[in-house]
């Protein structure tokens, strides 16, 4: 399928790394102009040397304030990735306020938040948006030690669903994606010990792991036209595992 963006300007956060330095890549091979967001400016600088005309925004989302004041200097945005994450992994019984308030500032409020600021600046200039939350099959199957990441990733789901609910009439769609396991810097905390890979590989019916690919092409297709009456709907990109 022949997907472009000419013309549109594209928000991606956590663009440093993974999933969302290859969808910046995408967006940009796709005709977009794109901020890459992330927090660490040495990945920033190794991504505009590999993708001449992006533009980059060193940002801790996790810091409300900071967030604010980045992004009002960032413009008009017309599609936007919210995909910055993170997964910190403790058994229930051992779970510590710091990693519940730093999950849920960055996995969910942080959506919110720079989801508003986009959204009211395309309400303001009436133009149509496209918005994918990453979230992941962790948001609606419970993962030994994710009690956290679980609980913030269900909340991101519902928070998707509510955000197209209320933006739908304003011509903005908004959509999830959730993944299975990717082996990215963060896949490989949770994934990369075989006793662990193997009993989830064999509840995927594909049998295999996503690529980064996998998921890029469904953000893709969800910020593009072809997906123009899709809105609110969390697309598992996970070879099956939730259909099980
Ligand atoms: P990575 O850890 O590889 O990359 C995450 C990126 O987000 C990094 O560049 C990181 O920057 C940035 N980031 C994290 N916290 C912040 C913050 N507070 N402010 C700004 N940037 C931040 O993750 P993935 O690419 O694997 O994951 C991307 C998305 O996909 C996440 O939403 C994740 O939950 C989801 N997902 C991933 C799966 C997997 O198995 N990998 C499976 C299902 C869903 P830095 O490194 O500098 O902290």
């Amino acid at each position: 399928m022949d997907i472009s963006f000419p013309g549109l300007r594209a928000l991606v956060t956590g663009a440093g790394k993974g999933i969302g330095r290859e969808t910046v890549k995408a967006l940009r091979r796709g005709g977009a102009s794109v901020v890459a967001l992330s927090r660490t400016q040495s990945d920033l600088d190794s991504l505009a040397h590999e993708c001449p005309g992006i533009e980059v925004l060193c940002v801790d989302l996790a810091d409300w304030d900071a967030t604010k004041t980045a992004l009002q200097a960032v413009g008009d945005v017309d599609l936007l990735v919210n995909n910055a994450a993170v997964a910190l992994l403790q058994p229930f019984l051992e779970i510590t306020k710091e990693a519940v308030d730093t999950s849920f500032n960055v996995n969910v409020k942080a959506v919110l938040h720079v989801s508003q600021i986009v959204a009211q600046q395309m309400i303001a200039r009436r133009a149509p948006g496209a918005i994918v939350n990453i979230s992941s099959q962790a948001s609606q199957c419970a993962l030994q030690n994710h009690s956290v990441y679980c609980a913030t990733k269900g909340a991101l789901d519902m928070l998707t669903k509510v955000m197209a609910l209320e933006l739908g009439p304003k011509k903005i769609r908004v959509n999830a994606v959730n993944p299975t396991v990717v082996m990215t810097d963060m896949g490989r905390i949770g994934w990369s010990d075989p006793e662990k890979a193997g009993p989830m590989l064999n509840r995927i019916p594909l049998g295999h792991f996503a690529e980064i690919d996998d998921v890029v092409n469904a953000v893709l297709f969800l910020l593009s036209d072809r997906s123009a009456m899709i809105t609110g709907v969390t697309l598992p990109v996970d070879g099956g595992f939730l259909a099980c």
